[in-house]
């Protein structure tokens, strides 16, 4: 597993509790991958895993929300600082050429999607992006340039009033394949609505200790126990339809 240590280029909030950070070095990363960050408050042993919002030759770029300890501590970096950062790790997202798909975030699921959209060939693509209320939304006009973008929002106060699969239909949305990443409870009902018949991959989130797959830490239990139980840092985050069991 590689490490690097990077300086941050960049650390700036985009949205209550949101925050873009640009990190220098090298890295090569496949959409829907993942780096798990050393924070540098030696109280806080674990690395914490963020996602890929973009990459370039010399930087990287993720987007994080604050929710607890590690995340404030990365908020509070200073440019200039370095931090440890071990990959771009986990499976990502199998590339389709040539087809409609839909793109499907919720959250702070949405990130990881740009580097998705940004990386397909195909010329026909459509995102829903579900979120809380109007001040939660992110990522709207940055996704534009890859596609139609619809926004759902819970209150309604932005965009559609509902969830990202009830837009889905609203919309009559024809698709070959879809990607999603966001809320587990999003996941699984994409999951169980489309598996056997549309073509899809799908991004999991579980706490997270090693980040190695030493430690089973992050496990969720697939149908098929044939290989044992699957990590999210080692197996995932990415998942094809139908690989995950919600009993
Ligand atoms: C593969 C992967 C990719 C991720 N990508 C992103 C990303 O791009 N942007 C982003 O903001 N966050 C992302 N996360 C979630 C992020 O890792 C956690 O929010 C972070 O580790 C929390 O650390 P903390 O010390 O601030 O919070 P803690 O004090 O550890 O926890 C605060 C709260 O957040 C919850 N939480 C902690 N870790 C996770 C987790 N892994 N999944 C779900 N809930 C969690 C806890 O249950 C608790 O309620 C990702 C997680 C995984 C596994």
């Amino acid at each position: 597993m590689i490490t690097q240590d990077s300086i941050i280029l960049e650390n700036i909030e985009i949205a209550k509790d949101i925050y873009k950070m640009t990190l220098q070095g090298d890295f090569n990363a496949q959409p829907g991958q993942f780096i798990n960050i050393k924070l540098n408050n030696e109280r806080l042993l674990l690395r914490r895993p963020i996602s890929v919002y973009d990459v370039y030759e010399d930087k990287l770029v993720i987007i994080y929300r604050v929710v607890g300890s590690g995340t404030k501590e990365l908020s509070q970096e200073k440019v200039g600082n370095t931090l440890n950062i071990l990959g771009p790790i986990g499976s990502g997202f199998p590339l389709t050429n040539n087809k409609k798909v839909v793109i499907v975030g919720g959250g702070i699921g949405v990130p990881p999607l740009q580097l998705l959209a940004k990386n397909l060939k195909n010329k026909d693509i459509t995102f829903v992006l579900g979120f809380r209320n109007k001040e939660a939304v992110i990522l709207e006009n940055e996704l534009k340039k890859y596609g139609e973008v619809i926004v759902a929002t819970d209150d309604g106060s932005y965009g559609f009033k509902g969830n990202v699969l009830q837009a889905i239909d609203e919309y009559k949305i024809d698709f070959d394949v879809i990607y999603a990443c966001g809320p587990s409870k999003m996941l699984e009902f994409i999951d169980k609505k489309y598996q056997g018949y549309k073509e899809g991959y799908i991004s999991f989130e579980e706490r997270m200790a090693c980040g190695m797959g030493i430690c089973y830490g992050c496990v969720c239990k697939p149908k098929k126990l044939d290989n044992g139980m699957l990590r999210v840092c080692k197996e995932g985050p990415v998942f094809e339809l139908g690989v995950i069991s919600y009993e």
